[in-house]
């Protein structure tokens, strides 16, 4: 399957991606966690992205979208993909389309979660990230690890994201409300997308999105 996954920030993409791609046994994409990647090795690419991650901006395009297709032309996405992140405006949905005719392949989904504002700014302000894999989230009211500061699943150091400070949360939205979302316009007139609420607790969320998905 090619998914899509899109929703504001704090509505647990990274979270479900990981479990939705497990269970459709397909690479979580998630072009965040790429340029979180870049940053740490301190590549060029990192050091280009950085700046805007920092403010709450998008990446420019001609960085992002090259960055993503490298990434889908890897071998174990030949058969299906869950982005999780990208794309995040029209231009980069128009470029997924073309890049995606090119190969004679459909996106299956366009998984939307919904979440109400307020809970956004608390679930991202309270968010601890751990430094081996940006799926172990944990957040120090909702979902506190055993030991604080330290992943329950590998011990990993955690971590608050540099733009999870609420300024830049709120830059971050109205990012997503004014360039993000026309996308889920532009994807509806494709008839792919499905919304579902991303309240509750995770497993039931997962559940929810696998029935949308029709698995
Ligand atoms: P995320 O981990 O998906 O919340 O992304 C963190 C930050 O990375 C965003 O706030 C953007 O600055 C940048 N970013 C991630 N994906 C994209 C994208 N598709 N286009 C532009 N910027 C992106």
């Amino acid at each position: 399957m090619r998914i899509v996954l899109v929703g504001p920030p704090g509505a647990g993409k990274g979270t479900q991606a990981a479990f939705l791609a497990k269970n459709l046994s397909i690479p979580h994409i998630s072009t965040g966690d790429l340029f979180r990647a870049n940053i740490s090795q301190g590549t060029e690419l990192g050091k280009k992205a950085k700046s805007y991650m920092d403010a709450g901006q998008l990446v420019p395009d001609e960085v992002t979208i090259g960055m993503a297709k490298d990434r889908m032309e890897q071998p174990d996405a030949v058969n299906g993909f869950l982005l999780d992140g990208f794309p995040r405006n029209v231009s980069q949905a128009e470029a997924l389309d073309v890049a995606l005719q090119a190969d004679d392949v459909k996106l299956d989904a366009v998984l939307d979660l919904e979440v109400p504002e307020d809970e956004v700014v608390k679930r991202i302000a309270g968010r601890r990230i751990c430094r081996n894999d940006s799926a172990h989230v944990f957040h120090v009211e909702y979902k506190q690890p055993k030991t604080e500061g330290v992943c329950d699943v590998c011990g990993g150091e955690l971590y608050q994201r540099d733009d999870d400070q609420e300024e830049t949360v709120r830059k971050r939205l109205e990012v997503y409300h004014t360039q993000t979302e026309p996308i889920i316009g532009y994807y509806q007139a494709q008839g792919l997308v499905k919304t579902i609420s991303a309240l509750g607790k995770v497993d039931e969320v997962t559940a929810k999105a696998m029935e949308a998905l029709g698995r």
